[in-house]
């Protein structure tokens, strides 16, 4: 139960794919340092709390939000709203949230081509009425509500404002951990820091570097064997270090395969894309524009790859699709 001596936490997931959430459980015995700092007054994936009792709470009440996930319906960018109103401090927990994350894909296609997709077209579906989903249907018994699809993704700063990030997919424990203890020590960073390293993935990895002009070609990391001791980029192999934020300790070069840019971009970094784009053409072989846009065809699904976590806030945000076409 919670009384007026203690921090008040909340967690609130939005459009997520619920790792962040095992994150949080995940995090050891800093669950205890939580517990001891402060009561949890809302936290849908773990107790019995409801919107109305967070609605009764006064402004501000909230201490700390960890919020985590992008906003992809109206719902929760209500909610993101309602929890910004009765917090003090609004963190972006995770990639989805602070980035727009792999739910910010859905931005390179209108809602109408998601909708047929997810309701015609996928290999699983049998649906011959093509019924679709409504935000609002009468029956007998009255009025059925669900959250209704907001054109593109967003993450949370381009709905509330944010007071700081912890960049990952999902988090690490030792940043949550970090951001917990400089609460507790009144040691927070100004406004709009991001909680984790400053330099880059390339600036913790083992992997030994050349700069040397070395791609000849594109390569699939599961596709070849690579040299463990050497940069996957500098073989050919996509990976996102020189744009992606440290503080992972290369955990996925470490094991084995390349980095998608989980933490997100580095403060030097205004678009993961671009800064890919220019770390590969640095590194590249080819000289010519044929050549080089050769080479660049050889990167399967580019958007996936140069955007993975971070399309809705990229200097892209989204792809214009013009509506008229093929009428
Ligand atoms: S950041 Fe990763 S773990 Fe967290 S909700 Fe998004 S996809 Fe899931
Ligand atoms: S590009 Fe990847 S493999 Fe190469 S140094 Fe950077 S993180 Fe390591
Ligand atoms: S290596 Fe890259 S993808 Fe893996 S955890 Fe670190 S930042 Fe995320």
């Amino acid at each position: 139960m919670s009384n007026n001596d203690k921090a008040k936490f909340a967690f609130y997931w939005a459009s997520s794919c619920g790792g962040c959430e095992i994150a949080v459980v995940d995090i050891d015995a800093v669950i205890l340092d939580v517990a001891a700092l402060g009561d949890i007054v809302f936290w849908p994936c773990a107790t019995d709390f409801k919107y109305k009792d967070v609605e009764g709470y006064d402004d501000g009440f909230i201490d700390i939000t960890f919020f985590n996930g992008a906003i992809r319906n109206d719902h929760e960018e209500h909610v993101a709203k309602l929890l910004r109103q009765k917090s003090k401090v609004m963190i972006a927990f995770g990639a989805c949230s602070g980035l727009g994350g792999i739910p910010g894909l859905g931005n390179f296609y209108t809602t109408e081509e998601l909708f047929q997709q997810a309701f015609e077209h996928s290999p699983s579906t049998v649906n011959p009425d093509n019924v679709r989903p409504q935000p609002s249907y009468d029956v007998p018994e009255g009025t059925v509500t669900i959250p209704a699809i907001l054109d593109s993704v967003r993450a949370l700063d381009q709905v509330v404002q944010v007071e700081y990030y912890i960049p990952g997919c999902p988090p690490q424990p030792q940043w949550i951990a970090a951001a917990v203890t400089a609460y507790a020590e009144g040691k927070l960073p100004p406004p709009g820091a991001v909680i984790a390293g400053e330099s880059t993935v390339c600036d913790e990895c083992p992997r030994e570097k050349s700069d040397e002009k070395s791609i000849t070609e594109i390569k699939r990391i599961h596709l070849v064997e690579n040299d463990p001791e050497k940069c996957l980029l500098e073989q050919g192999i996509m990976c996102c270090g020189p744009a992606t934020r440290s503080g992972c300790e290369a955990a996925c070069v470490v094991a084995g395969q390349a980095c998608r840019g989980c933490f997100g971009p580095t403060d030097e970094v205004v678009d993961m894309g671009a800064k890919l784009v220019s770390s590969i053409a640095s590194i590249a072989v080819p000289e010519t524009q044929e050549e080089i846009d050769a080479l660049m065809a050889q990167v399967d699904d580019p958007a996936g790859y140069f955007y993975r976590f971070s399309l809705p806030t990229s200097m892209l945000f989204r792809s214009i699709h013009d509506m008229t076409e093929g009428q």
